[in-house]
């Protein structure tokens, strides 16, 4: 897959984002990451990107043309179709279900404002869609794009060493088949068994596959019930899953 960033401050997101899973996916080869910079694309001695918005007002607004001409050559530089993101408070939630979607297309840009944001006529005419990373305001997109490339990346093939344990995520459908609720993952431990500030659960250290399944499943349901009310709907929960909730 390939990600580019198009932001006054391309090598942020590689920097923020560019280690550990995300930076193996770049060594295995399953993550092209590149950045723009719509300075490089401005006209005049100045190079200027934004100006002062109409109507009057705080703050500066990012002009079209710099930002048309990076993404034309962004468009440019490689045949595949590009989704365009535009990073933005004002977009829709970004979730798990949305990096799992975007994780499986050939390529993908994404956009960071700065200062009030960019014109709205360029985000009409070259945006796909805008997401937010919250309920906040963030003084860039850079930050934001950073969440996306590492929510996606770890989700490429051959990304995670196991690719088991992103399927056993919280809010991943695919532990139930696809069909249940999206539920927190349960709680986890490693050695050692006993330690000062508590004993290992001994059924994780029974062997029974079975029994460990159905532990984790009741931990998941009741860490989502406490946590994350808004997930659970007992009333449309499977009757296992019922089950072992009221336990
Ligand atoms: N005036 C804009 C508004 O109130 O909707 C906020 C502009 S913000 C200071 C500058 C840039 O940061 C935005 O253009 C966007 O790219 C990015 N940004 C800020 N908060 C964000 C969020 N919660 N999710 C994604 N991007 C965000």
């Amino acid at each position: 897959m390939r990600i580019d960033i198009v932001s006054l401050f391309p090598d942020f997101v590689a920097q923020v984002a560019g280690h550990g899973v995300v930076g193996r996916a770049g060594e295995r080869g399953l993550l092209a990451l590149q950045g723009w910079n719509p300075r490089d694309h401005a006209e005049g001695n100045y190079r200027r990107v934004d100006d002062r918005p109409f109507g009057g007002g705080p703050g500066m607004v990012m002009l079209v043309d710099p930002l048309r001409t990076t993404l034309a050559a962004v468009r440019a530089a490689d045949p595949r179709p590009a989704h365009v993101v535009y990073m933005s408070p004002q977009g829709r939630p970004f979730d798990q279900a949305k990096a799992r979607e975007l994780a499986a297309l050939p390529r993908l840009v994404l956009l960071c404002g700065r200062y009030e944001g960019v014109d709205e006529r360029l985000l009409a005419a070259e945006v796909d869609e805008e997401l937010s990373i919250g309920d906040y305001v963030l003084s860039g997109g850079e930050l934001a794009a950073a969440v996306v490339v590492d929510a996606v990346a770890r989700l490429l093939p051959g990304a995670l060493n196991d690719a088991e344990s992103a399927a056993q995520d919280s809010f991943e459908p695919s532990v139930d088949g696809g069909d249940g609720p999206l539920l927190l993952d349960c709680p986890h431990y490693t050695r050692p068994v006993e330690h000062a500030l508590g004993t290992v659960p001994p059924v994780l250290l029974s062997g029974n596959h079975a029994l460990i399944a159905r532990w984790r499943r009741q931990q998941s349901l009741l860490r989502t019930w406490q946590r994350r009310p808004d997930l659970i709907d007992p009333a449309t929960l499977a009757k296992a899953d019922r089950r072992l909730l009221e336990e």
